[in-house]
């Protein structure tokens, strides 16, 4: 039993193929976590790694809270199944299931015991004599999970292992898996491109595409609370349906047409509370997505209606599927409209070809895309929120407030907008917000606070109380004018070039780190990382490092940097410094004057990630 740790893990193959980049994850035990991704997503690949199958080319993987990157797949305690089973066709199940124990030197007793419970466990003990050839798919299979259950292992790691068995086997065997999963209460790893056998199988669920993690959540939360497109499309069937919107801001709600359609629905601001302004603005092209099951072909059912032809009718027995397109003229086929539409409708109901019907359409359930990027513009929880600051005479008025902003906002009379992060507000201070509602969201819970017109957000304990107020973290938030950003949020990293340096040779070699005009002693392991991923190379190449500006501090020695501005927040307080040419944000409660020149250290370069020069990989 153990839990898994993937830091910032990649993989370059030798021709180049990028497969896997930047995997990062924290499993716990007796979690069953399921990759689910079209094929070459990367998904055999990151659980190649954690099976020490594939050498890793970035990043650190841990079982159990030991570091394993140059551990040999036998000693990882991991026990992986395959696909095509991998058995031996000339021994019995019983001589399959042994063998690995007979190579560790088991004695013949506990052999035996291993054995006849691994075949109970998998209801296979009366073909433990039979030879995997007279057996049929779904048994193999059994035998090969027996194979990777007497080794006792951590982790179960499983590669597609229902690929080779016929539909119906295969719901049986995913119902299989999952019960010995409940009963022997170990990690497992389930690697597929089936969404329904994801879906139906994992505690979690991680989406890939391309080489690059989707989406990490829950089966519901996928389903609820898809991240972007591409996982709406993935996971559900049949697939939600897509429509290019046209969308405008009215004082009763929003505007949504489709265009080629009748569809013109007025939906109250409500159901797109967590969309920013401008997204609903109709100034940038997004993409309305709404799942079959939340439209109805009674036109009552929701107060949204829309007009739709019909095309034919699928009946599935215990319901069925009506297509039909949103263009009620359209004489293209079904297949190639844009405006196509599967709506889930109950079992034997009847549509004539080709008439035009009204449906419905269940508005709080939808999902709204930005038709560029794909991202979701109806998060679970909004990233930030820009609300409206006006600043007269050194005071502001926000969100209904009156108060007095930090130092570091020397900001004219004038009217502002805060980039307001979830993350800086904050639960506890003189702030009076009104709370409208609350969700819960992962065992934290989500408080919708209003002011007037404006809807904020705030990620509090299960055990706020909202007569204590809320506070702004004014650190985390930037303030814009016309759009231009007038100040900066405090980064959370300071991205720094620098270089290696090598002093003597052998045992004796000294490694420094260049940056600026200076140099600076460094911990061993993150120059070794280096040294050994680039050899040579490492000593001309520039590389970055990403660090927290309360890990830099004016020093006696180190590099030098100019003060070219300070940022008091009160009980925080940052230089802004020019490092030749790269601004860095330096926490201290020491002020110089702009225009200064100081010497700067970093406090504790464990606490730095390494970036490569040029394809971003992660070193350290
Ligand atoms: P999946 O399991 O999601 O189908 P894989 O992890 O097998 O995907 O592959 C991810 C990508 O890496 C694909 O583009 C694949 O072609 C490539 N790839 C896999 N193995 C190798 C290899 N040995 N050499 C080069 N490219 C590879």
């Amino acid at each position: 039993m153990a839990g898994i740790r993937l830091e910032h893990v990649y993989k370059v193959y030798p021709n180049g193929t990028k497969a896997v980049n930047d995997f990062t994850m924290d499993i716990s035990d007796k979690e069953f976590i399921v990759f689910v991704g079209p094929s070459g997503c990367g998904k055999s690949t990151t659980l190649r790694m954690i099976a020490g199958l594939e050498e890793i080319s970035a990043g650190n993987i841990y079982i159990d809270g030991k570091f394993v990157n140059r551990v040999e797949p036998k000693d990882r305690d991991v026990a992986m199944v395959f696909q095509n089973y991998a058995l031996y066709p000339h021994m019995t199940v019983y001589n399959n299931m042994a063998f690995a124990l007979k190579i560790r030197k088991l004695s013949k007793q506990e052999i035996d015991q291993k054995v006849r419970s691994a075949a109970e466990i998998l209801g296979i003990t009366d073909y433990l004599n039979t030879k995997p050839k007279d057996m049929s798919g779904g048994q193999r299979q059994r035998v090969a999970l027996g194979r990777a259950l007497v080794r006792e292992p951590k982790v179960f790691l499983l590669d597609e292992p229902l690929s080779n068995l016929d539909a119906k086997l295969r719901t049986a065997m995913r119902s299989e898996i999952s019960k010995l999963h409940r009963k022997i209460q170990t990690t497992f790893i389930y690697v597929t491109h089936d969404q329904v056998e994801a879906m139906t199988m994992g505690t979690r669920i991680v989406v890939m595409k391309d080489g690059f993690i989707q989406q990490i959540d829950t089966p519901s939360n996928l389903y609820n609370y898809p991240c972007n497109k591409f996982v709406a499309g993935f996971i559900g069937t049949p697939q939600m349906n897509f429509y290019k919107a046209n969308l405008s801001c009215e004082k009763e709600g929003v505007r949504v047409k489709l265009p080629n359609t009748d569809v013109n629905i007025l939906v109250p601001h409500s159901c797109f509370v967590k969309a920013a302004k401008r997204s609903l603005s109709g100034e940038k092209p997004v993409v309305l997505g709404i799942r079959s099951e939340h439209l109805s072909v009674d036109p009552n059912a929701y107060p949204y209606k829309a007009k739709c032809r019909v095309s034919y009718v699928e009946n599935l027995g215990i319901d069925s599927q009506l297509y039909a397109d949103f263009n009620t003229e359209t004489e293209e086929s079904i297949t190639d409209s844009e405006t196509k539409v599967i709506i889930k409708a109950p079992a034997n109901v009847r549509f004539e070809e080709g008439s035009i019907i009204e449906v419905s359409i269940d508005f709080d359930n939808v999902h709204l895309f930005d038709a560029e990027t794909e991202q979701t513009l109806l998060p679970r929880v909004p990233q930030s929120v820009d609300v409206d600051l006006a600043v007269q005479k050194g005071n502001a008025r926000l969100l209904g407030n009156e108060l007095t902003l930090p130092a570091a906002y020397d900001l004219p009379d004038g009217n502002y907008t805060l980039k307001l992060p979830v993350e800086a507000l904050l639960s506890g201070g003189a702030l009076a917000l009104n709370v409208e509602r609350t969700e819960e969201v992962d065992g934290k819970t989500l408080a919708h606070l209003r002011s007037g017109d404006e809807v904020v957000f705030a990620l509090c304990e299960p055990s706020f109380d909202p007569n204590q107020g809320f506070d702004i973290d004014f650190r985390k938030c930037s303030i814009l004018q016309n759009d231009e950003v007038v100040v900066p949020a405090v980064p959370s990293q300071n991205n720094l070039p620098f270089g290696v340096r090598k002093y003597g040779h052998g045992k004796k070699a000294v490694y420094k780190l260049a940056i600026g005009d200076g140099e600076i002693d460094c911990e061993s392991y993150v120059t070794q990382k280096i040294v050994e991923s680039f050899g040579r190379d490492a000593f001309r190449l520039s590389f970055r490092m990403l660090l927290a500006p309360d890990n830099i501090c004016v020093s006696q020695e180190g590099f030098n940097a100019v003060v070219t501005g300070v940022s008091d927040f009160g009980n925080y307080k940052y230089l802004r410094c020019d490092v030749n040419g790269t601004e860095v944000y330096v926490q201290t409660d020491n002020l110089p004057i702009v225009g200064e020149q100081v010497c700067l250290n970093v406090v504790n370069t464990a606490n730095v990630h390494v970036y490569s020069p040029d394809i971003d990989l992660l070193i350290v």
